[in-house]
């Protein structure tokens, strides 16, 4: 099998929206500094991005948008397209920096397309809100929907794309609503009470490409074993169905039970587990092609590096044992420029990632959010919603 192929380079640190913002890229540097201090990265040659093209940017951007993000570090005002809010804060070399970060989940996905590398992982990756004409939820521009596109005109014309941000991945299930191609699954909070407000299971897509979306909205609180037990529910049968040849997975670690944006309760151990289940899942039914990218994480000390250090990880082959400590040239490294963080101890927060299978049965509020994506859109997979084998 060919080597799996890890995209960083220190100057994606660039995407920097500033001030308080919570997407400080503080949380990909000491990412990469535990992988790095657990020597997860050993030997490991790091891929080095180059920016998109803005060809490429136009398979997912308006041209009248490009010229907006690229002009709105000189204009004065009102440049519109969701630029310049507290979300979307206008910053230097904006276009320059979002467009890296498009060329970084572009070169993992040529890595995989060109044969070089069976998976690929990019934690800087992962801005699946931007949207066609504007910026959204701190996404400039959408890295995935160009990669994606990209790959669909080069020898893939089925690609499993799983979001398991703690927010809907709007602008991506946006990008390819109307395209049988492209099956976009997210599981994130319920659409009432968090941002973007949609995601709803009776989001399926367009007439042509009906079933081609699937939403699993969670309820607030939400933990390890009801999200693994609604993921279990509905992901592995349709991937199973659909035969995709390339699974693309957006890992946004912000559904933690630390996080300060969002309110789902999962647990380190909940992510670690996820990304071992995506790997099986992409080498069972997607020919062992895996891409994956970060996302949202605003736990930025205590969380994202320890879950994204899992992910790489597991992309390599080099499992890291949860009851890991970790290591004192890291902890010293935060503390220096966080006296006061309460740093954790080893790899794992302790979580419990058994949970019981989905059956006929309504237990929950979760069950009742796997039974409705399952009516919505298991049918037009030819799988039986309400049996529990399919
Ligand atoms: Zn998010």
């Amino acid at each position: 099998m060919s080597p799996s192929a890890v995209v960083w380079d220190p100057a994606l640190l660039g995407y920097d929206l500033g001030g308080e913002h919570p997407f400080n890229p503080v949380r990909l540097h000491l990412t990469i500094k535990l992988a790095t201090a657990l020597g997860v990265l050993e030997d490991v040659p790091l891929l080095v991005p180059e920016p998109a093209t803005e060809a490429e940017l136009y398979r997912a951007h308006a041209a009248e948008y490009l010229e907006a993000v690229k002009q709105a570090p000189m204009a004065s005002w009102n440049v519109g397209h969701g630029l310049g809010t507290s979300d979307n804060p206008i910053f230097t070399n904006m276009h320059e920096a979002a467009s890296l970060v498009v060329g970084s989940t572009m070169l993992g996905a040529r890595c995989i397309a060109e044969g070089k590398a069976r998976r690929a992982v990019n934690i800087a990756g992962g801005l699946h809100h931007a949207m066609r004409d504007r910026a959204s939820g701190f996404c400039v521009y959408n890295d995935l929907s160009v990669a994606i596109s990209w790959l669909l005109d080069n020898g893939f014309d089925r690609i499993a794309y799983v979001d398991t941000d703690v927010h809907h991945g709007d602008g991506v299930q946006a990008a390819f609503y109307g395209d049988p191609r492209v099956l976009t699954i997210s599981l994130h909070q319920h659409p009432f009470t968090l941002f973007p407000g949609t995601g709803y299971s009776s989001e399926i897509g367009v007439e042509g490409a009906e079933g081609s979306a699937v939403n699993i909205p969670l309820p607030p609180r939400t933990k390890d074993a009801g999200w693994l037990r609604a993921f279990h529910a509905v992901v592995p049968s349709l991937l199973a169905e659909f035969r995709p040849q390339l699974l693309v997975s957006q890992c946004g670690v912000d559904s933690h039970e630390e996080d300060p944006l969002a309110d789902l309760a999962l647990t380190v151990d909940g992510h670690r587990t996820i990304y071992r289940t995506l790997r099986e899942l992409a080498d069972t039914h997607a020919d062992g092609r895996w891409l994956a990218v970060g996302g949202g994480g605003y736990q930025l000390i205590r969380v994202v590096p320890r879950s994204w250090t899992h992910l790489i990880a597991t992309v390599l082959d080099r499992d890291v044992d949860p009851e890991t400590p970790l290591p004192a040239e890291w902890s010293d490294l935060v503390r220096e420029a966080a006296p006061r963080a309460e740093l954790p101890l080893s790899m794992t927060d302790g979580g419990d990632t058994g949970f019981a299978p989905w059956g006929d049965g309504l237990d929950d509020a979760v069950d009742v959010a796997v039974r409705d994506t399952r009516r919505a859109v298991f049918p037009l997979h030819g799988l039986d919603p309400d049996d529990p084998r399919d």
